[in-house]
């Protein structure tokens, strides 16, 4: 196997991906990518990014052998990468510490982000306190009401968060706005996309920014479990996580990567976010990639338990890997991801993310059929002290 390099010039992974935005924004991408290009190989910026994954957000984080939960399945091992232990609860931080770097090496004052459920957005007004950049948050009015605390939260951090009123009021429209301001405020505003999505350089960037979380396990694993692991799990939503830990793997043919989507209600119910399994090849976000759109190309809603995972479309990478069969993709629905959330914090006294959990669930599903001395890696990617109220909804309980 060739050592992997995509994308291409143009961020091209095979067919997907490009660049398919205004004439406006041509020029800021080119900007940064030309930033990028720079800083990527820039011993003073590596190294601040290094510094703060390591005292602001608390790297490395520890890989965890599951060994009460591996005994009990009776087949292959199971570890966890602790990306719960980061500050703010998950992976996202290590996205935003890097673009922040860069936007204040490009000279932007001002930060603008899309968010969902509220988690990119939290962690995007983390770094900008950090820094002290002004910072605008776009959330869908659906969502904003949806997840209040996490409003709450951004503002607490000295955000603006605008609730975005058009379409169906989520996140797709949040996007569309944050690409409206950006075209509008394109001389002093960097926008932090939050997963392996947007335009040519983001996915690619982004990834780099997380394969952080692949590159440690390159070294714990061996020094931990005594090898490589056999099966690399996590969950794909705009597919950051799974990019990060999947990256430094690519080229470790002996190495499974197993991406899982939030199958939602079942597969066959149309009710999911499972773009992989049951989308088809359109343009969203700026790049083209495989995204949930009905006959006439627009897009529909995505249903899953886990707020994160509820994005309508994939990183075009993402969408590469799975049509040149290097990775494979794979649906765990709302229930098995709740029993998954379940039985982890009782056998192993952590609360995964619903999100998390999917990834948890398929591990947890292959395991028994699997030889002992098999070693499946699943990417923890968040703690779930934010989904505790969804729980107990689906539990039937009140908090
Ligand atoms: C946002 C989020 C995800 C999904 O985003 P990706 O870009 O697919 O990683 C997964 N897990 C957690 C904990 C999240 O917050």
């Amino acid at each position: 196997m060739k050592p992997y390099s995509l994308p291409d010039d143009q961020g091209h992974f095979g067919q997907y991906g490009g660049s398919f935005v205004s004439e406006t924004l041509v020029h800021a991408l080119d900007e940064l990518k030309q930033a990028y290009e720079k800083y990527r190989n820039d011993p003073d910026f590596q190294n601040e990014f290094a510094y703060e994954l390591k005292h602001f957000v608390g790297r490395p984080s520890p890989v965890y052998y599951a060994r009460r939960w591996s005994e009990r399945l009776g087949g292959a091992q199971i570890w966890f990468k602790r990306e719960d232990l980061n500050h703010t609860g998950a992976h996202k931080i290590n996205n935003c510490i890097g673009q922040i770097l860069l936007a204040r090496r490009m000279g932007k004052p001002r930060i603008i982000a899309e968010t969902g459920a509220g988690q990119h957005g939290v962690a995007t007004a983390t770094v900008a306190a950090r820094y002290g950049l002004e910072c605008v948050v776009y959330m869908g009015s659906e969502d904003t009401r949806r997840q209040a605390s996490n409003v709450y939260r951004m503002k607490l951090l000295g955000a603006t968060v605008v609730p975005v009123d058009s379409g169906s009021r989520t996140l797709k429209d949040a996007l569309n706005e944050a690409m409206r301001d950006w075209v509008t405020n394109v001389e002093d505003t960097f926008y932090i996309i939050g997963t392996v999505a947007g335009p040519h350089p983001y996915p690619a960037m982004v990834r780099d920014f997380q394969a952080v979380i692949g590159n440690e396990c390159l070294e714990q694993m061996p020094a931990n479990a005594g090898r490589q692991p056999d099966y690399v799990v996590a969950a794909v939503g705009g597919g950051s996580n799974a990019m990060g830990i999947f990256h430094p793997y690519i080229n470790h043919e002996n190495v499974r990567l197993i991406g899982v989507e939030a199958a939602g209600e079942g597969l066959e119910t149309g009710r999911h976010a499972a773009s992989l399994n049951a989308g088809a090849v359109g343009v969203l976000h700026g790049n083209r990639t495989y995204i949930m759109q009905d006959e006439n190309g627009q897009i529909i809603e995505t249903h899953s338990v886990s707020a994160g995972l509820d994005y309508p479309g994939v990183g075009p990478e993402h969408a590469w890997l799975k049509d040149s069969g290097r990775a494979e993709y794979v649906g765990i629905t709302d229930e098995e991801a709740l029993q998954a959330f379940h039985d982890c914090c009782r056998t192993e006294g952590i609360m995964p993310a619903l999100e998390s959990s999917h990834a948890i669930a398929h591990a947890v599903r292959i395991a028994p059929t699997l030889p002992k001395d098999k070693i499946i890696l699943v990417n923890l990617s968040g703690r779930g002290d934010k989904d505790m109220h969804t729980v107990a909804e689906r539990s039937g309980i009140t908090l």
